[in-house]
């Protein structure tokens, strides 16, 4: 959560995040107040929670989105969207070995049965655009945490959903299958920076920050 949007949203956009599985990702709910349609984004697992924002928050979900393949972001994606019939859209093709191997990761991390192989209705590629009501959010595709990591813009609102390619202080980690450092830091220079400073981000784990502020200030962007 940023300064700038708080959870009753601004400009006629809401934000709800919900913390799931035992990695605290942020699974964010994106939605037009207006007209209560709505997006899950990331649901990695806790789908029961996820499940009472939207009742509390009275939203209708239009679809899940993923922006990449790991398991604390993409676990619960099969199991919400059986409870909602909504499709799930992304992350970029390249993710699909995460995705498919979502039950193993489960066995690696020793987290519980409940968290399932991701098969996503369609995958994203970079420059596609994704209506949420009158909201626009362009793909962008951001390689290096993941191969197929995909972030999501809306211009007009200068907001981002930055997933683990961009912290506050800090940057995903590439140390896992498909992770490549120098691939993550030219996403976030070529890609990310070039939204403008006064872009606000939210992100997978802990809270957003600005576009601004990490060029200025983030020590893996030196
Ligand atoms: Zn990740
Ligand atoms: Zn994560």
């Amino acid at each position: 959560m940023t300064d700038a949007l708080s959870n009753s949203g601004s400009d006629g956009f809401g934000i709800e995040i919900v913390p799931v599985t035992q990695f605290q990702q942020n699974c964010a709910i994106l939605f037009d107040p207006g007209t209560k349609a709505a997006v899950v984004v990331d649901p990695g697992g806790d789908v029961e929670l996820i499940l009472a924002a939207v009742e509390r928050l009275g939203v209708t979900v239009e679809a899940i989105w993923l922006t990449h393949g790991h398991i604390d972001h993409a676990g619960g994606a099969m199991a919400l969207k059986e409870k909602l019939g909504v499709e799930i859209v992304g992350p970029h093709e390249a993710d699909r070995p995460l995705l498919e191997n979502i039950e193993k990761q489960a066995q690696m991390f020793g987290v519980g049965g409940a968290l399932r192989n991701a098969y996503p209705d369609r995958f994203l590629a970079e420059g596609e655009t994704l209506a949420l009501g009158d909201l626009r959010f362009e793909v962008l595709h951001c390689p290096g945490h993941s191969p197929g990591h995909v972030v999501f813009f809306e211009r007009s609102l200068r907001f981002l959903h930055a997933g683990d390619v961009l912290f506050a202080g800090s940057i995903g980690r590439t140390d896992l299958w498909g992770g490549d450092h120098a691939t993550l830091i030219r996403s976030i220079k070529e890609k990310v920076l070039p939204l403008g400073d006064d872009v606000s981000f939210i992100c997978g784990h802990g809270p957003g920050s600005t576009v601004g502020r990490e060029r200025l200030s983030n020590p893996f962007l030196r």
